[in-house]
């Protein structure tokens, strides 16, 4: 003899275990920041594009993205982003390796976010950065700057947002294209962009840009951790 539930008791049975089921697959499946593109968080991209710039043969394609609801449009964002790396006297787009394009659409290199200091840590935490709510990260094909350092400015940098935002989109892409840390040259030397100027300048004195104005890298001596243990 079997047991046998009634037509309508069964349906209801059924419906309850696929509930029970998906309940519990989400709790394994369901881990919105795991997603390599934070599609989850609310963010806008800044429409339209510029021209290629730089000589190089290498082309950057990337995407500029503001969060939602900043007092920072993400056209203006963009329009300080594309102005950094569309220097190709002392950018990263000098020297002739290099060339950038902004575009509004998939496929890109690397996307460039304005976030949060709480939408920045989640990003960073997914590639395992900590963030701790106050600097910029670069990780994957994302490069998040913390609205808070944006707008805060670090301290060698008071009173020149300009130079510090081109300092920040500058060691972060500079990641994204390969540079790791290094430190200061010499006293009074320009303070390497890849240097991790926040923690100190070390002798050197504020810069911004990868190349000075003759053209010439301003770099240092390679930081060895850098390479191994990954740091915003
Ligand atoms: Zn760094």
């Amino acid at each position: 003899m079997t047991a046998r539930l009634p037509a309508g008791r069964a349906r209801y049975g059924a419906i309850a275990l696929v509930v029970v089921a998906a309940v519990a697959a989400g709790t394994w499946w369901w881990r919105p920041w795991a997603d390599a593109a934070p599609k989850s968080l609310a963010f806008t991209t800044a429409p339209g594009g510029t021209e290629r710039v730089g000589t190089g043969e290498h082309l950057y394609r990337y995407k500029v993205r503001a969060e939602n609801g900043l007092k920072v449009t993400p056209a203006q964002f963009a329009a300080e982003v594309d102005a950094v790396l569309g220097d190709t006297r002392r950018g990263w787009a000098a020297g002739g390796q290099r060339s950038f394009q902004r575009v509004d659409a998939d496929p890109v290199d690397f996307t460039v976010y304005l976030a949060t200091p709480k939408s920045t840590d989640r990003i960073c935490g997914q590639y395992g950065l900590d963030t701790g709510g106050w600097v910029n990260c670069a990780a994957g094909k994302q490069v998040v700057i913390n609205l808070k350092r944006w707008q805060e400015l670090s301290e060698f940098y008071t009173g020149k947002p300009e130079l510090y935002h081109a300092l920040a989109v500058n060691h972060e892409v500079g990641h994204i294209i390969g540079e790791g840390h290094v430190d200061c040259p010499g006293q009074g030397a320009p303070a390497p962009v890849m240097m991790q100027q926040i923690k100190g300048l070390h002798g050197c004195v504020p810069n911004g840009t990868p190349y000075a104005e003759d053209g010439t890298l301003i770099t240092g001596p390679p930081v060895a951790a850098s390479t191994a243990t990954p740091v915003p």
